[in-house]
């Protein structure tokens, strides 16, 4: 059996990044994006952990948290994006497990909650764990999931164009080979005729600046000048 997380976040750029996150390390998870719900689908499903948004639109997360502690004891890590929240986090009159603060690496909060279930559920991680597949550890800045054409960095998934896409998946796979511009366009490019070189140079600038969203300190991609681009290896 898998461990099953209810997500509970109104920005669903937020929820999807967890979602992926969890997901990608075994997880199930389902989303939920007000507080309206929440009761009904603990009472329905059977669920192992709730992540839940401080800042509802219909509820403040506190409240539910005290709504839900009525009737389960099932552990709730909070997330909140203001430090002022924190003191009635860790304060015991709430009833939280833990919380994380906004922003957050995905692999941070994965690991967040393998700890709590681990501490409130020993059996439950072990149980999945010998009964699935194992779960995959997730090592480099790196993965991608081709069936969905998806590429995550260091946990998040950077919402990259079809050519965006098709560059990283080169790079990802040849980290350090100096790729030129024309073999760019020729591997990428369905019409490599077409365009230009500068085309290759925007679209690694639009690559760039998404992963830089990500990770503000680190570039992984090396313009070798007169050659063309590369990915930093040892990530
Ligand atoms: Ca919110």
């Amino acid at each position: 059996m898998k461990p099953n997380i209810l997500i509970v976040e109104d920005e669903s750029a937020i929820a999807d990044t967890i979602q992926y996150a969890l997901e990608t390390e075994g997880f199930e998870t389902c989303i939920l994006s007000s507080g309206e719900q929440v009761m009904q689908t603990l009472s329905k499903g059977s669920f192992h952990l709730v992540i839940l948004d401080v800042g509802l639109p219909d509820i403040n997360g506190f409240e539910l948290c005290k709504k839900i502690r009525k009737s389960h004891t099932l552990p709730i890590i909070f997330l909140t994006a203001r430090s002022d929240e924190i003191d009635r986090v860790v304060g015991l009159e709430i009833g939280g497990d833990d919380y994380i603060i906004k922003p957050f690496s995905p692999r941070e909060l994965s690991a967040r909650v393998r700890a709590v279930l681990r501490r409130a559920l020993p059996n439950i991680l072990s149980a999945g764990e010998t009964s699935c597949d194992p779960i995959p550890i997730q090592d480099g800045a790196f993965q991608i999931d081709k069936a969905k054409r998806r590429i995550s960095y260091f946990g998040s998934v950077p919402d990259l164009s079809k050519y965006e896409y098709d560059l990283m998946q080169l790079f990802i796979s040849h980290p350090g080979q100096v790729f030129a511009r024309d073999h760019l366009m020729d591997k990428v490019w369905d019409e490599p005729g077409m365009s230009m070189d500068r085309t290759v140079d925007a679209h690694i600038k639009n690559i760039r600046a998404k992963l830089k969203q990500i990770k503000p300190d680190l570039d992984p991609i090396v313009t070798h000048r007169g050659l063309g681009y590369a990915l930093k290896e040892d990530l």
